[in-house]
């Protein structure tokens, strides 16, 4: 689908992206939740599952944990605040980079993903332990709530068409699509920025057949570290229990949490493997200038590209898991070295989605994108 009309919506979005800033705050003062076990008590805040990851060695994942569940959330919704603040009260300002850089954080920001990890991580300690949800982990879920709720309510075009621009340039026989606001420009544009958003602009994103092969090559090999090598180890009155991603899996199971099992199996094992497998498949057929399945392959690349980040679910479980379970000789629970792959694997794939331009598969066999006559091919 092209277009519907626009919403013209601004003070809805407004008004929910502004609760869930607000409500993100106390998230942040307030304990998300207790957890007690044999007489010791021990309170988790949003923070602590961070400076766990920091002071158990794995400063790379805390740094991750710390960017998607705890900084970019704020940055998100404070640039989204901004944005939609300026437009409704008519104040001025870079209202186009701004909104470019929601644009670019939002797949980054992953507070409702984050929600899903601690849910897993709720019920995971359940088996073994009493916990209690704080006053932050109802603020929590109410600044999600909020937030997602904001998205239904957020038009991207009617932000875009507010910040008018001039004359964008003669349409000659080549224009080139602003691949962050759709704004259509000269072709003689190449390498300039956008009038309206200040992206830099290409015809076709740079490189995009190399970086994306380079990324998904480096996927493939972290992959087996990732599912081989334990990403946490539960120390129980002394004694170690090593848990891989499939054997996390498989615990879910004997506990009868399915539906939870399949949500972890499906984002930490099958869709990397997937982005993986796919994007692959879209290398080789536009390097063999395929015109096969042109618009499922392009549909295909819009759904991996959409849910990628649920995969970090496990990573998030780990972390809430490692500052839950914080009871010294009785129960203790450690990152593993196969999170770090795991994660990275998450990352690398989201980049490589990214980098990549779907329109090369159409101009590899000489088509233009959107007509639909790849059925006879
Ligand atoms: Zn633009």
């Amino acid at each position: 689908m092209l277009a519907g009309p626009a919403t013209g919506r601004v003070t809805a979005p407004l008004a929910l992206t502004f609760a869930a800033l607000l409500l993100l705050l106390p998230a942040l003062i307030w304990p998300l939740g207790t957890v007690a076990s044999l007489g010791a008590q021990r309170q988790t805040w949003l923070e602590t599952g961070v400076s766990a990851l920091w002071n158990g060695g794995f400063r790379s994942l805390a740094t991750l944990v710390g960017l998607f569940s705890v900084a970019l959330p704020y940055v998100y919704l404070g640039l989204l605040t901004w944005v939609l603040g300026s437009l409704r009260f008519g104040l001025g300002g870079p209202l186009g980079t701004l909104f470019r850089w929601v644009k670019y954080v939002r797949p980054w920001m992953m507070i409702e993903v984050y929600l899903v990890g601690c849910f897993v991580a709720y019920s995971r300690i359940k088996v073994v332990a009493t916990i209690e949800i704080g006053a932050g982990g109802w603020c929590l879920l109410a600044a999600s709530l909020a937030f997602l709720l904001a998205l239904t309510q957020l038009d991207e075009r009617t932000v875009w068409a507010a910040l008018s621009v001039e004359d964008a340039g003669k349409r000659g026989t080549q224009t080139i699509a602003c691949t962050v606001c759709d704004l259509i420009v000269a072709g003689t544009e190449e390498g300039r920025t956008c009038p309206r958003c200040a992206a830099k602009l290409h015809v076709r994103k740079p490189d995009a057949i190399k970086r994306t092969a380079a990324l998904v090559i480096a996927g493939f090999l972290l992959y087996v570290p990732a599912n081989v090598l334990p990403v946490l180890t539960t120390v129980r009155l002394g004694r170690a229990e090593e848990n891989t991603i499939l054997s996390g899996v498989l615990e879910l199971i004997q506990n009868d949490l399915w539906p939870l099992a399949i949500i972890v199996f499906v984002a930490s094992i099958i869709l990397p493997l997937l982005k993986l497998c796919g994007l692959t498949w879209m290398l080789l057929a536009t390097y063999r200038r395929s015109g096969r399945l042109l618009v499922g392959r392009t549909r295909f690349y819009r759904m991996i590209d959409l849910v990628g980040r649920w995969s970090n679910i496990d990573v998030f479980t780990v972390s809430v898991l490692i500052a839950a379970l914080r009871f010294g000789a009785l129960t203790e629970v450690h990152a593993g070295d196969g999170l770090v792959a795991f994660a990275a694997v998450v990352v690398i794939t989201m980049v490589a989605t990214s980098v990549f331009d779907t329109r090369l598969m159409w101009d590899a066999c000489g088509r233009e994108p959107g007509r639909r006559h790849d059925r006879n091919a």
